[in-house]
């Protein structure tokens, strides 16, 4: 964090130092509310979680060098009391983010955010000093928690941007003002939030809105509600896409073995992107991280490079690995909707591969009155894509077979189920995907993974 004594950071989240507090103590590591984490020179943030309460960790912080806790009831040792911990943590960021001069990114979309963020977090890193969101990390706590990370050489601020409903991304771009913006795509995901898809883009265009005249916006040419947010918008705006002219695009696209190969091409010059990851829909990511980069000031050379060198991603998103007896395993069951699955599918479909595909679908869940739809949607697009079979698995999965008509499907009722099926199914040299909503296909990717057997 950006060093701040503890009078500046009492000020600043509208807290009251206790009475053991030295006001002129300086914190200069990190904010951290899992005791574990807290260390020399940081600041120890107690939150009342469910199951425990950091209350109880408070002493274990302040040994491990925590210069003091911010707390809501009574702690041993220095500390700042407030009425509402994760409300001082962002009132903490507020400030933080208004004292550092680091470039704020924020990358939005339905789809892609993380895979987006972490791609241009890497070509940030090879430009200078980068914070970016860790993982998922992008809710009420994990938003303000990275803007904490902000150091006093902190370059570029890279913040994945989640919306849960409107005026949500207004609220976090407060926060944390960006100056430039990337808009993804809007496609049906988390539908609770929101109900439908043009509510669904209207809190997308709210990064877009926030932006002033000296920002920029980076939007998807190819997807027609993102085109369209550039329209009125104060921030110039710049769009990137596949299908028709943008200012970055990918020329001579190739698939290769589900690695795209493209040449990129910006306002300024064209360089050979050779991807590391897999899916055609990483060139959209990586068009997008492209477009934030350059008005960075990266050369198109050093962008094309840095897309080339990314390597894996997060966790359980598209990590494709082989297996000791040369099965091939595409793991993206960290998470999935309706666009996410087709993308998946179809890099499947393309995986070049001497067996059969095989693809285990876990539901795609919060999809409410559009569940059966979606999912037999799902099963023809499976069929679409050359799939030999398909495993349905758990509750609501079942239309998966109506759709995928033809091709050898099985309903099984549970990941354990799914597991013993494949034990009979799988031959080396066969490719097999594994992905539903969250946890409903993890077990089966971790069997997958597993080395003995
Ligand atoms: P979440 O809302 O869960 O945070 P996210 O927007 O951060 O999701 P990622 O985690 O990057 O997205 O990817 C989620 C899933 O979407 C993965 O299965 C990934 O392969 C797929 N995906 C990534 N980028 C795109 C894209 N541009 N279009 C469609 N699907 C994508
Ligand atoms: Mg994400």
């Amino acid at each position: 964090m950006i060093p701040m004594s503890l009078a500046a950071i009492a000020d600043a989240v509208g807290g009251t130092l206790s009475e053991h507090a030295d006001p002129e103590a300086v914190v200069t590591g990190d904010v951290e509310f899992d005791s574990r984490k807290a260390g020399p020179g940081g600041l120890f943030l107690a939150i009342p979680g469910a199951k425990v309460d950091g209350h109880e960790f408070a002493a274990k912080a302040l040994a491990q060098g925590a210069v003091a806790t911010v707390a809501t009831r009574p702690v041993e040792g220095p500390a700042i009391y407030v009425d509402d911990a994760v409300a001082a943590l962002t009132l903490l960021a507020k400030d933080v983010a208004r004292r550092s001069d680091a470039t704020v990114i924020g990358v939005t979309g339905s789809n892609g955010k993380t895979s987006t963020k972490d791609l241009l977090a890497q070509v940030c890193a090879d430009l200078g000093p980068t914070v970016a969101t860790e993982g998922n990390f992008n809710n009420e706590l994990g938003h303000p928690y990275t803007v904490c990370k902000t150091a006093p050489d902190t370059k570029y601020l890279v913040l994945e941007l989640a919306a849960r409903g409107l005026g949500h991304i207004t609220e976090l771009c407060t926060i944390a003002p960006p100056h430039i913006g990337v808009v993804l795509n809007v496609g049906i995901s988390h539908l609770d939030g929101f109900g439908d898809i043009e509510t669904t883009a209207r809190a997308k265009s709210e990064l877009p809105r926030f932006l002033g005249p000296n920002d920029h916006v980076v939007l998807n040419a190819d997807d027609p509600r993102v085109k369209a947010m550039g329209e009125g918008v104060e921030a110039a705006d710049v769009y990137f896409g596949v299908d028709g002219p943008a200012d970055f695009t990918a020329e001579d696209l190739e698939p290769g073995d589900g690695r795209h190969r493209f040449t990129l091409r910006t306002p300024d010059g064209t360089a050979d992107v050779q991807l590391n990851l897999w899916g055609r829909h990483h060139v959209y990511n990586a068009l997008a991280a492209a477009g934030a980069a350059w008005h960075l000031g990266a050369s198109t050379e050093a962008i094309a490079k840095s897309l080339s060198a990314a390597g894996r991603l997060s966790e359980r998103r598209m990590d494709v690995f082989t297996r000791p007896d040369g099965t091939v395993v595409i793991d993206d069951s960290y998470n999935a909707n309706p666009a996410s699955m087709g993308a998946a599918v179809r890099t499947l479909g393309q995986l070049p591969t001497e067996g059969r595909r095989i693809a285990v679908l876990g539901l795609m869940a919060d999809l409410e009155a559009q569940s059966e739809e979606c999912h037999h949607r799902l099963g023809e697009q499976a069929r679409e894509a050359g799939i030999d079979e398909v495993i349905a698995v758990g509750d609501g999965t079942q239309p998966i077979l109506t759709g995928a008509d033809g091709v050898t499907a099985t309903h099984v009722p549970d990941q354990a189920a799914a597991i013993a099926l494949l034990r009979t199914r799988l031959r080396p040299g066969d490719a097999v995907l594994v992905k539903g909503s969250r946890y409903r296909t993890w077990d089966v990717a971790d069997h997958l993974r597993a080395k003995e057997e």
